[in-house]
């Protein structure tokens, strides 16, 4: 508790007749004064370091340092993925949780700060579907960005336990990552690039948000690789794979993969051999050269069929848009019946049990 320590210490020495309040408000509200800061949240010293430290690239406004990486701290690692680990980390002023996922990189720092703000874009986020991004900085070769905590994980956490989704609380996810995707494509004019199972994370209240939005193509693009991937190819469109211009329809097909093994239980291309795994290459070739999979008509409904069908098309042009797909007669069948989501994710082992 450095910080209470130093509170003790404190001594306060306000003088508002000599200096006028409004010189040392920040555009946040904040009161600052030297190492002291006042804002609605309270009062609080920040330590020299985290003011100073050469490798904090955010403007010293207070409501970035009240992020700086001392005042977070960890509870548990929560995930693992190709750039970095995810960690469960708890405001230590604030006592809120956050998602804090560590990208390691090793760029200059010109191209690093680029990075940061092309993330802050994330932190202006007007949607309810996206992973808020609160804050980022960089310290030594990794940029750290403090995420919304999804408290219920991933897509891919829950398959892994219930195995298959029933239609209607299919209905009920997909219909929150069309809002996010309709954003994101029809309001903010990007594509995402890397929709999957692990990139849809759900929270207690049967929320479903799209993250890791922009982080890899802003890293493909600051690497000066416009196209470079790193992560699955599993769900990437075929023209993405055989190297031809693509637009926001790659989301699309991606969407339709992630809910169609979400349906069935596993990854829609499967080999004829025992394992069923598909070799790296094998998997490309399927997916540029074979006929799209698609929703066995004898197991689920005709508008899931059709649905699932408007967006596994191999012909960009033919897959329906996102804000087309959200009035498509699967999303609107299961509107009056007021599914709750949470009720399922509430059935659920959490990926972290705080309690314990
Ligand atoms: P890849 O790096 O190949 O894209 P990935 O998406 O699984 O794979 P990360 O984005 O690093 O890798 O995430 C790792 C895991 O951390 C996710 O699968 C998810 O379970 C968890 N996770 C990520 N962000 C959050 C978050 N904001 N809240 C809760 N859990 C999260
Ligand atoms: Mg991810």
């Amino acid at each position: 508790m450095r910080a209470a320590k130093q509170l003790k210490q404190l001594k306060l020495d306000v003088t508002p007749q000599e200096a006028p309040v409004d010189k040392f408000l920040t555009a946040s509200g904040t009161f600052t004064d030297g190492d002291l800061r006042l804002n609605q949240r309270g009062l609080r010293l920040i330590s020299e370091e985290s003011q100073t430290s050469q490798d904090n690239v955010q403007p010293p406004d207070a409501e970035d340092v009240e992020f700086s990486r001392e005042d977070l701290e960890t509870i548990k690692v929560i995930g693992k993925g190709s750039g970095g680990i995810v960690q469960l980390v708890r405001h230590k002023w604030l006592g809120t949780f956050y998602a804090l996922k560590g990208i390691q990189m090793c760029i200059q720092e010109t191209v690093r700060k680029q990075i940061v703000q092309e993330l802050k874009i994330n932190k202006a986020s007007q949607c309810p579907h996206i992973v808020v991004c609160y804050h980022s900085f960089y310290h030594n070769g990794v940029i750290s960005l403090v995420l919304e905590y999804m408290d219920r994980g991933s897509l891919a956490d829950v398959i892994k336990q219930v195995k298959t989704i029933l239609e209607p609380y299919l209905a009920v996810v997909c219909k929150q990552v069309l809002k996010g995707l309709v954003y994101l494509h029809h309001e903010r004019h990007v594509i995402h690039r890397d929709i999957k199972p692990s990139n849809l994370l759900v929270n207690h209240k049967g929320e479903v948000k799209i993250t890791d939005f922009g982080v890899s193509a802003v890293l493909a693009n600051s690497m000066g690789q416009r196209d470079t991937f790193v992560g699955t190819y599993n769900y990437m469109a075929p023209e993405r794979i055989s190297g031809t211009s693509y637009d926001y329809k790659s989301d699309i097909w991606s969407l339709g993969l992630v809910i169609l093994e979400s349906a069935i239980g596993h990854f829609p291309y499967t080999s004829t051999e025992p394992e069923g795994y598909l070799s790296f290459y094998e998997l490309l070739e399927a997916i540029v050269d074979q006929p799209p999979p698609s929703a066995p008509s004898d197991q689920f409904s005709p508008e899931f069929c059709s649905f699932i069908s408007a967006c596994i098309q191999k012909d960009p042009k033919q897959r329906l848009s996102s804000l087309e797909l959200l009035s498509h007669p699967f999303i609107k069948k299961f509107e009056d019946e007021d599914i709750d989501l949470a009720i399922l994710v509430g059935s659920l082992d959490p990926p972290v049990n705080l309690a314990e």
